[in-house]
């Protein structure tokens, strides 16, 4: 029972071992950056995907799911995008002891897959919008050191892909994706930016990226997400095409909306403490977590009182666990803490004998819940859960931002840094080298920061067309 490492002084130090010691994911697997989804953290995880199936599903999207394997004459067919991944893809190349006369991508992303029977779907206008989303793993061959969500090569992805009538159709799907995430994002208590990328950093293929990051402590970013508006730039070499109501052939205009489990990883970044993870309840595999305190003489009451709480709870369709091992008290709360388990109900002979549990939230704070009206005290503790959790994540973001106006001062910054650049891709490079990481690229909702108009950019001095922009270091 190791402490972690301070979460403030070295934060991908805590991640790493807050990660660990909430069984999330074991890294032992023999091959780098794919990691085995434990039960606990498949459990979170399959509530993360419920979140965004239900959200996407409010909007009219319906899953799907392609194969996993893209033959590369499908994979080169839009130029940027196979410039953009040909570093980072596994190639199958072999079928038994022959070399394939087409070699396999394993999918980096699915445009390439999927985008090709687009082309047979859609036959005329009266079949758009097509909205559909497909949760699958994607592979990167990325060789830079990994990290369990964040950098991993085996990925846990949400994907949709649009075919829309025009572009201010496909604007409008992208709208459409923002709202999404905003209420995805909502239930996870995850305050976040949306930010418009720079050129040289969108979607290989896209007209246009919005991302979006969550500040997470220092100057340190998590990308959580991206919505994506590609024009006609992969209808066009896909020959995805419609007729129109007036008999013309035209090609749609595409957009498409990806997450990961990254989310899981910011989840955990965002709102774990010094006694490790802490999560919301609409993705903790357990959202109570019972302790029967078992006293000599009492033992049978005490459990069927504890057993009969999970009961009433689970009919209730609340996720419930009653901790049962032969072990102290004091090691079970420890157990469920590290693991973030938001609300522990701890039932001795007292609570048995007067029809009680004792409350602790993971934040700390107890109360006492009376067993005539467990189901709806429980549901009220965890609403105030997720909303304190909102509201802290809330007030720590304000804080993560600050403006810098001359070059030296964005290095070794301590917070991500608001900054007024005039769009030149050498003045963002300049601005990346000086911060040590990316020109995140401006933002499309106000800063929670106070912001005037910005002055002159601050690589080249140009006043002519500057805008607020964003520099951060990716965690
Ligand atoms: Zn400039």
């Amino acid at each position: 029972m190791a402490d972690l490492p301070d979460k403030t002084a070295a934060l991908i130090d805590w991640y790493l071992a807050a990660v660990d010691a909430a069984e999330l994911t074991d890294k032992r697997y023999p091959v780098k950056g794919m990691n085995v989804w434990t039960a606990y953290g498949l459990s979170a995880r399959r509530n993360l995907d419920a979140v965004m199936i239900r959200e996407i599903e409010a909007t009219g999207s319906r899953a799907v799911e392609f194969p996993a394997l893209i033959p590369r004459t499908e994979f080169v067919k839009e130029s940027e995008h196979i410039k953009g991944f040909e570093d980072e893809v596994f190639w199958v190349t072999r079928g038994g002891g022959s070399d394939l006369d087409i070699p396999l991508a394993l999918r980096p992303t699915s445009e390439t897959a999927i985008y090709p029977i687009f082309a047979l779907w859609v036959r005329s206008h009266r079949d758009l919008p097509l909205n559909v989303y497909q949760i699958v793993n994607t592979f990167r061959s990325d060789t830079k050191t990994t990290r369990p969500f964040l950098r991993v090569r085996e990925i846990h992805f949400f994907e949709e892909h649009t075919c829309q009538v025009d572009e201010s159709a496909a604007t409008e799907r992208v709208r459409s994706n923002l709202a999404a995430f905003r209420k995805m994002a909502e239930a996870l208590c995850l305050p976040y930016l949306t930010i418009r990328r720079p050129e040289w950093d969108k979607f290989p293929g896209a007209f246009y990226s919005l991302a979006f990051d969550t500040p997470v402590g220092g100057a340190q970013t998590i990308q959580s997400g991206t919505v994506h508006h590609y024009r006609e730039n992969f209808s066009r070499p896909y020959e995805i095409r419609y007729e129109a109501a007036d008999g013309s052939q035209r090609f749609v205009h595409q957009t498409t909306f990806g997450l990961s489990e990254r989310l899981l990883g910011a989840v955990v970044a965002i709102h774990g403490d010094a006694k490790g993870a802490v999560l919301p309840a609409a993705i903790a595999p357990y959202e109570v977590v019972i302790v029967p305190i078992l006293a000599a003489g009492a033992g049978e009451a005490v459990l069927a009182a504890a057993r009969g709480y999970a009961d009433r709870l689970r009919r209730h369709g609340r996720r419930v666990h009653v901790d049962e091992r032969d072990d102290r008290p004091g090691a079970k709360y420890y157990h469920w803490e590290t693991r973030g388990v938001p609300l522990r109900l701890d039932v001795g002979p007292r609570e048995a004998q007067t029809g009680t549990a004792t409350a602790v939230d993971r934040l700390g704070r107890r109360s006492t819940v009376s067993s005539a009206s467990l189901e709806s005290e429980v549901h009220g503790i965890l609403l105030d859960f997720d909303r304190t959790l909102r509201e802290r994540a809330r007030a720590a973001f304000t804080e993560r931002f600050s403006v810098a106006t001359t070059l030296p001062e964005l290095t070794g910054s301590k917070t991500v840094r608001v900054l007024a650049w005039c769009g030149k891709e050498e003045c963002g490079h300049a601005i990346e080298t000086a911060i040590a990481g990316g020109l995140l690229g401006t933002p499309e909702e106000e800063l929670p920061i106070p912001l005037g108009d910005p002055g002159p950019c601050i690589a080249c001095g140009s006043t002519e067309t500057p805008k607020w922009a964003i520099a951060a270091q990716p965690l």
